[in-house]
């Protein structure tokens, strides 16, 4: 594959991506496709962050309708994404992709706490690191946590993989007419209220100028197309 346009990405995982045909909880299958896929970037000696989410185990949101203090919900949640890191990592340390898990809630027996110098330090070293445990606060989601670590480590652009090939004008399941965009602005995305990131996400990499492109994780050309730097789902930019 010839050398990619990117130096330093970061993809977000969400926790979906995880359960593969199961309607709960982490598939190994899915955890080893998704590691195979990675190792092909870091075999590219593009250095790869990778932030994950929690919604295959737990969302807080969905807790705090039924009842929950929404604290203790998003905090639970943010240990659901703990548990997807360790098993994205040990699928990777499978095939020989050296990791280091980085969390933002303290838990230094199972993974280092999050340190930006640090994890720019494995990242040149051509370590994997994967964020766990979300931002560590309260009422974020892990596309906010994305767009936040993307901005401490300098992150040439983020990939958003998704179950579709990029942001619809609708939901395309529900509606067959829906268009694909193959390019937005942050500002366009802001004011159409397109849910495939929350405002929180799209402002911050809007300030600190970081591309999102929006791909289909399932197939399997997406990746290296985008990291060939031609046109592959929806670009989102400034
Ligand atoms: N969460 C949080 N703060 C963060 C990131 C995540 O409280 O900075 C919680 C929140 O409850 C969220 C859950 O962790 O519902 C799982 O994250 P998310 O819903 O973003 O996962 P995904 O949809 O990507 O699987």
């Amino acid at each position: 594959m010839p050398k990619s346009v990117y130096k330093r990405i970061l993809i977000k995982f969400s926790g979906e991506a995880l359960k593969g045909d199961r309607s709960f909880g982490v598939d190994p299958a899915a955890t080893s496709t998704i590691a195979a896929q990675i190792k092909e970037v870091v075999e590219l000696e593009i250095q790869i962050a990778v932030v994950i989410g929690g919604g295959n185990i737990f969302r807080g949101m969905a807790a705090s309708r039924q009842g929950m203090d929404r604290v203790t919900a998003d905090n639970m949640g943010m240990l659901a994404t703990v548990m997807n890191a360790l098993a994205l990592q040990h699928s990777l340390e499978e095939i020989g992709v050296a990791t280091r898990v980085q969390t933002a809630i303290e838990m230094r027996q199972i993974a280092e706490p999050y340190i930006r110098r640090r994890a720019i330090r494995h990242l040149e070293t051509g370590r994997v690191v994967i964020f766990a445990a979300g931002t560590g606060s309260p009422y974020f989601t892990t596309d906010s946590t994305a767009a936040l670590r993307a901005s401490e480590i300098d992150a040439e652009a983020i990939l958003k993989a998704t179950k579709v090939d990029g942001i619809y004008t609708a939901d395309p399941k529900v509606e067959p007419d829906a268009k694909r965009y193959d390019t937005l602005t942050f500002q366009e995305a802001l004011e159409k209220r397109l849910k495939v990131m929350d405002s929180t996400a799209f402002s911050l990499c809007m300030d600190n100028s970081i591309p999102i492109i929006v791909f289909d994780f399932g197939n399997p050309e997406s990746l290296p197309r985008i990291l060939q730097g031609h046109p592959c789902g929806t670009l989102v930019t400034n």
